[in-house]
């Protein structure tokens, strides 16, 4: 039997069929190391790099050991950002498929805290949030870890690069001392050892990152003055017509101006960095991940977490100021086995920096051998609907859809990934049928109620 097969654990069969439903066919590296051992109950330190199925390995354990009539909150996952304790929540839900009424709830920073409340005092199994925003319904008692049996640090090295420590302290004080805690990380720093220390009972380890795979990842280099940075940016795109790209600079007021600068080229590109309200970066993020949008400009900060999938080029528009952050970034392309592109700039005053990157796969390239960029342009597949209802509304997917396809006459191949959230959804909609959609669900209704409709 294949070692690598889920049903070589002791799960119940109806994760079994919905891990194979939803494509998960066999583990990955960490989750062969570390799901044993999470299921017997261990306390785990992780080390796996970016886009390894860390989520599921700690998802599904927890999962595994909830008791859902209990209504009680079993398990506490802390993430560093509002966007990653998203992504986390969706992938628990996707996992929870198969048991019903699973309650998982986000709660992060930036967001409104009175909804928060009010969700709280309807309950949950798992609570997904930053630790600032945890640590502030603890104190005001709408949040009890009184019955927490499974709590996970989710990138807990950039929880600490973020200043998180104390009130992850905090957090702590309020959690029984009898309870699973699972910490993952990209790196093992002394820092991170100490925290292990404070928080776990005989924590093992587990670290994969010498025997993963290698993702497969294309990396080339160029030199590109400062003044022509923009044209040689176009003429990457114009050369490898990347699907989607994420450009990263180094600040963001360089996100900014690219972005602007790329709209008058007829580029399509949107930017997403720490200026940005947080509606305003989920539109963003929407977007870009609905393919509404195929360049997202980011700074690495607001990129931190993101999980897009299928992401076919990444480029550094500003060499990165470490071979860390190089690998963090690139490492976002060539996921699950499709080949990605990895694309740097430097200037020619940063020629000795940009050759410490150098190495038998990093390969340096004339950027005369570049395509023109004459009239290159780069147009979304689809555009973007908001619909002023969400999850508070009782609206759903399938609502979504049946009102575009039955009453607005769409086909179904017209319409893209469907999101919703609290208060709002959103739809793709190919860009030949966005007017007749806009005006149809403007006029009739959903679920029976009139909402507002328009166009991102
Ligand atoms: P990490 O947290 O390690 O950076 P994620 O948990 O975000 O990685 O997983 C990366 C991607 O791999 C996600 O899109 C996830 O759905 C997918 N994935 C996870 N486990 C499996 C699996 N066993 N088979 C196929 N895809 C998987
Ligand atoms: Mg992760």
């Amino acid at each position: 039997m294949n070692s690598k097969n889920f049903n070589t654990l002791p799960l119940s069969q109806e994760m079994l069929t919905n891990l194979n439903e939803i494509g998960y066919k066999e583990m990955t590296p960490i989750q062969g190391e570390s799901l044993p051992l999470i299921l017997e109950g261990k306390d785990l330190i992780a080390q796996a790099k970016t886009g390894s199925g860390k989520t599921a390995a700690f998802g599904i354990g927890l999962l595994s050991k909830l008791d859902v009539k209990k209504f009680r909150v079993q398990a506490l996952v802390l993430c560093p950002t509002r966007e990653l304790a998203d992504q986390v929540a969706k992938e628990l839900r996707m996992l929870a498929r198969f048991t019903h009424n699973v309650k998982i709830l986000t709660l992060c920073g930036g967001a409104a805290f009175g909804p928060q409340l009010g969700s709280l005092r309807h309950g949950a199994h798992i609570i997904v949030g930053t630790p600032g925003r945890i640590l502030k319904h603890l104190n005001k008692d709408s949040l009890s870890l009184e019955n927490l049996e499974t709590l996970v640090f989710d990138e807990a090295d950039r929880m600490l690069d973020m200043g998180f420590i104390e009130e992850i302290e905090k957090v702590l004080q309020y959690a029984p001392k009898e309870r699973q805690t699972l910490l993952f990380s990209a790196t093992y720093t002394d820092e991170i050892m100490a925290i292990s220390d404070s928080v776990q009972k005989d924590a093992v380890s587990v670290k994969t990152i010498e025997t993963e795979s290698v993702n497969k990842i294309l990396e080339r280099f160029y030199e590109a003055q400062n003044g022509d940075k923009l044209r040689t940016l176009v003429k990457i795109f114009a050369t490898y017509k990347p699907e989607n790209v994420i450009v990263f600079t180094n600040t963001k007021i360089e996100a900014k101006e690219l972005a602007e600068n790329l709209q008058k080229q007829k580029i399509d590109a949107l930017a997403i960095h720490g200026d940005l309200e947080q509606y305003e970066r989920n539109d963003v993020l929407v977007q870009f991940a609905n393919k509404s949008c195929p360049v997202l400009i980011a700074t690495d900060v607001a990129a931190r977490g993101l999980d897009i999938k299928e992401l076919s080029m990444v480029v550094n528009y500003d060499l990165p100021h470490t071979e860390e952050t190089y690998t963090h970034r690139i490492g976002r392309t060539g996921r699950a086995g499709q080949e990605g592109i990895a694309i740097t700039l430097y200037d020619s005053y940063e020629i000795q920096k940009a050759l410490e990157y150098k190495n038998e796969v990093r390969i340096f390239e004339d950027a005369d051998s570049l395509k023109k960029e004459n009239g290159f342009e780069m147009k979304p597949q689809y555009v973007t609907l908001v619909i002023e209802g969400g999850k508070k509304d009782k609206v759903r997917a399938g609502d979504l859809l049946g009102a575009l396809t039955g009453d607005a006459g769409l086909a179904g191949s017209s319409i893209g990934k469907i999101d919703i959230y609290e208060r709002q959804s959103y739809v793709a909609i190919e860009n030949a049928k966005i007017q007749q959609a806009h005006e149809r669900l403007k006029n009739g209704k959903i679920k029976g109620k009139k909402f507002s409709v328009w166009i991102l």
